[in-house]
């Protein structure tokens, strides 16, 4: 039986985000048949964000110095919540601002941690951490003896806990900041991208250009305007995240024509990103191996490629469509106009 603690952050209004009610869901699955406490930090907190929780004590750290992501304070305020519940278990949602202090905490209070993971079970009464290596090819499902254990939910995979009825009582609880915990000023938010936003986390479809978009085509020329212009309305009409293939980045460092919204931010596979969508489209990709690990998290794939023997052909996506990319999504973007 596992005594749960669940930490999150609240967004600017207090109410809690994707990544934290993903990872709520990971602690409700931990916490069955022993109990869960929820810690929650932030400038303020809405109780509602927590309404129909099955929780027993809720505590909250408030106030200005808690409203930025900034190691001493988030770590002291962690601290705090963790000794107040005396978990076995600690389960949180790996958000930039907690994937950089809760490993420092875990340190601090003689636990153990692990990151990046996938999926929380319990077998025979054990809770098990699912967690991908080796750029997502091999699959671990763990367990430890050691306590507390704290967990970081990789966004992204989990269901999005919802709930409904009655809010919780929260309980504050002061936290002391030492002198040089908020030495650290935070002046401000700057996304990370200054051009066109096209990687979006949370779009439903994730579209990955290949090469094959900058290459010679049956007239024997190349149409990188034409592929720029079909990609963005493409993006446009959809909502879709933009994904690329090694290759095309590449060839914008070495001085040719590549779309122009597109930077090594947006390389999908072994040396990229390994983004989550529900579905995936690729264009004008060959699917080597190195590319497609990045795939781990696509559920449904479909191709466009001139090549039926393209690597998406041997068994890694669902859908192969052979047929020219330029021709298809010209196409496509006219029906979805
Ligand atoms: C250690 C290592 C790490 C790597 N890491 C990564 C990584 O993280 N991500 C990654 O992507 N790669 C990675 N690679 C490179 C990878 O092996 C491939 O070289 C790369 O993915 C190929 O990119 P591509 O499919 O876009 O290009 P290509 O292999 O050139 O394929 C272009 C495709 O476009 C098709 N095509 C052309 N015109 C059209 C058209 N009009 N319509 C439809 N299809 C068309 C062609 O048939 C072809 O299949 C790595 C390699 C190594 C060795």
């Amino acid at each position: 039986m596992e005594r749960v603690l669940f930490l999150a952050h609240t967004e600017a209004d207090g109410t809690l985000g994707k990544a934290a009610r993903e990872g709520l869901s990971a602690a409700l699955v931990a916490a069955e048949g022993g109990s869960l406490d929820i810690g929650l930090v932030g400038a303020q907190v809405d109780p509602a964000a927590l309404a129909g929780c099955p929780a027993g004590t809720v505590r909250t750290v408030t106030g200005p110095s808690f409203g930025v992501s900034r190691y001493g304070t988030d770590a002291a305020a962690w601290a705090a919540l963790v000794r107040a519940s005396s978990p076995t278990l600690v389960v949180a949602a790996g958000t930039a601002r907690m994937a950089r202090s809760l490993p420092g905490v875990a340190q601090r209070l003689g636990g153990c941690i692990d990151t990046q993971v996938t999926g929380l079970q319990r077998v025979d009464g054990a809770v098990q951490a699912q967690r991908w290596y080796y750029r997502q090819r091999l699959v671990a499902n763990l367990t430890r003896t050691a306590r507390p254990w704290f967990i970081l939910v990789t966004p992204g995979v989990l269901p999005v806990w919802q709930g409904s009825g009655a809010a919780p009582a929260l309980e504050p609880l002061p936290v002391d900041l030492p002198v040089g915990t908020t030495r650290t000023e935070v002046a401000g938010v700057e996304a990370a991208s200054a051009g066109a936003q096209t990687i979006r986390p949370d779009a439903a479809l994730l579209f990955v250009a290949g090469a094959g978009w900058t290459k010679k085509q049956a007239d024997g020329q190349a149409h990188p305007e034409q592929a720029a212009t079909l990609i963005a309305q493409f993006l446009e009409v959809t909502g879709a995240s933009l994904g690329s293939s090694k290759s095309l980045v590449d060839q914008g460092s070495e001085g040719e024509a590549v779309l122009p919204f597109l930077t090594h931010l947006n390389q999908v596979g072994q040396t990229g990103s390994t983004p989550r969508h529900p579905r995936g489209l690729a264009t004008c990709c060959h699917g080597e191996e190195p590319h497609v690990v990045g795939w781990r998290f696509i559920n449904e794939r479909r191709v466009v490629n001139l090549d039926p023997n393209c690597g998406w052909a041997r068994g890694k996506a669902d859908v192969l469509y052979v047929a020219d990319a330029f021709a298809v999504i010209r196409r496509v973007n006219e029906l979805l106009a």
